[in-house]
């Protein structure tokens, strides 16, 4: 790939040791950033014009249903209860290996336009073996850096369901056995070398609905046998009773600094404690938590307990997949909460109780720490990836943005369509707006025929989501 130069760029870095620079220049060789600062003089380098720009880090979304995305804005107004009807009941089984594909080919390519340069994805979906890998080459044949999330979900035999809405045979997972198997397959097979921009991550079932603690442990063993990440749905959920998911995990002294939690919600005090003290990240999804009933977003809940929350789009088949929304709900959300004891004094606050550059960093290098690779990307660091994101000033809604206050632009101003270029480990994947090497109309069609046969079956077994609705056992 050779040298890259963004020259005269405002550059946020987000490295302590760095600081900010008003105009800066960016040297990238090959995958990764070798130096930055004011005018570098380069000029053996291809060049890419900052001026007018913000740099800012690529986005980390560290909690992303990728395979969900040809279906995108169908839960704009559903709870989680409709959502598990729909998604986890119902289409989900009908979904063929093509289907994942095009969900996360399409869903990672949407991540890489809106400046998201990491997606933890949490591939809960695994019908057969085929889907697993079909799901995997998507965020490869994308370019997106990734942990792909082989979920142990048993997809076909749900507990969440009083009585599933239809049956299907499944003979290629059939049981737990087989999920770890093809687990340490794909391991074997597919990520055999960490060097890749996808690793491999486990997703556990949740623990409330696992058939069995047994099970439970054997998919947390597993993960560390494979050096994987574990990602994890807790605690957010009531279902006649408060899911104690993390309390559980410490009692069997299998909480650790590899857990990407998400949500977290209705957590108690003193498992935010043992999330805290296990050097355990939890990934805030405010959007669908503040939307579908699963409780307050906790950033500010984590932060005064030392934990780096990172920030998670949940589904596209819900919100956008813009974390320049995740970062503004995140952060007015807990600007509120923050307020309440002033409130109850009959007094107002003097400050806000947390700022832009926390929420960027949120977004961008807790992320990459929650997907335990914060050595790797998430900061503007010479020697990191140079995943790197520029948001265009020059766009309507960023003219006469505050010079002096990139982060403010950045997190209150700035919207996905802002983002000019993306590099993924130096590689150039979207520039001057447009993606580099993909024709939209082809990924149109594909999404389009994936989404019509989803919907088509639908319309069969009624619709997306059937009435009256699929009891639950909750
Ligand atoms: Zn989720």
């Amino acid at each position: 790939m050779g040298r890259l130069l963004i020259e005269g760029a405002s550059v946020v870095t987000l490295d302590p040791k760095l600081g900010d620079f008003a105009e800066g220049d960016i040297l990238i060789e090959d995958d990764a950033i070798v130096a930055v600062g004011p005018d570098l003089g380069v000029t053996d380098a291809e060049v890419i014009d900052g001026r007018g720009q913000i740099a800012i880090p690529g986005f980390a979304n560290t909690h992303l249903h990728t395979w969900q995305h040809s279906l995108r804005g169908v839960c704009a107004d559903w709870t989680v209860k409709d959502y598990v009807r729909c998604w986890r009941i119902h289409l989900g089984p009908m979904y063929r290996p093509e289907d994942m594909y095009v969900g996360n080919y399409a869903g990672a390519l949407d991540a890489l336009n809106a400046g998201v340069t990491l997606v933890v994805d949490y591939c809960h979906n695994v019908v057969t073996r085929d889907h697993g890998r079909e799901a995997l080459r998507g965020l490869r044949d994308a370019g997106v850096r990734a942990l792909f999330g082989l979920a142990y979900t048993p997809v076909l035999d749900h507990g969440f369901a009083a009585a599933p809405s239809f049956e299907v045979e499944n003979p290629d997972l059939p049981d737990h056995d087989s999920r770890v198997a093809f687990a340490k397959q794909l391991a074997g097979e597919e990520f055999s070398s960490k060097d890749g921009l996808v690793t491999l991550a486990i997703i556990p079932q949740e623990i409330e609905i696992a058939r069995s603690w047994d099970d439970v442990v054997v998919e947390f063993n597993s993960a560390r046998d494979l050096d994987a990440q574990i990602s994890i749905h807790a605690n957010q959920s009531l279902t006649g009773h408060r899911w104690e998911d993390v309390r559980k995990l410490h009692k069997a002294d299998l909480l650790g600094p590899d857990i990407l939690f998400v949500h977290a919600t209705f957590s108690a005090a003193d498992e935010l404690k043992a999330i805290a003290d296990a050097g355990a990240s939890v990934s805030v999804a405010p959007e669908t938590e503040m939307q579908m009933g699963m409780g307050f977003p906790i950033t500010a809940k984590l932060i005064e307990l030392g934990v780096a929350p990172s920030l998670g789009v949940d589904i596209t088949s819900n919100g956008s997949g813009d974390m320049f929304a995740q970062m503004r709900l995140a952060l007015q959300v807990g600007r509120m909460l923050g307020d309440q004891p002033y409130y109850e004094r009959n007094t107002m606050p003097e400050d806000v109780s947390l700022t832009t550059r926390q929420a960027l960093e949120w977004a961008t290098i807790n992320g990459a720490k929650g997907a335990g690779l914060g050595d790797v990307t998430g900061t503007l660091t010479p020697g990191k990836q140079a995943d790197v994101v520029l948001i265009d000033c020059n766009h309507f809604n960023l003219i006469g943005w505050d010079k002096s206050d990139p982060v403010g632009t950045v997190v209150m101003q700035a919207n996905a369509g802002n983002v000019g270029t993306v590099t993924v480990g130096g590689k150039v994947v979207k520039r001057d707006g447009a993606m580099v090497g993909v024709d939209p109309k082809t990924v149109r069609d594909q999404v389009e025929g994936s989404a019509g046969y989803v919907r088509g079956w639908a319309g069969e077994h009624g619709g997306i989501l059937p009435q009256p609705r699929i009891e639950l056992g909750f």
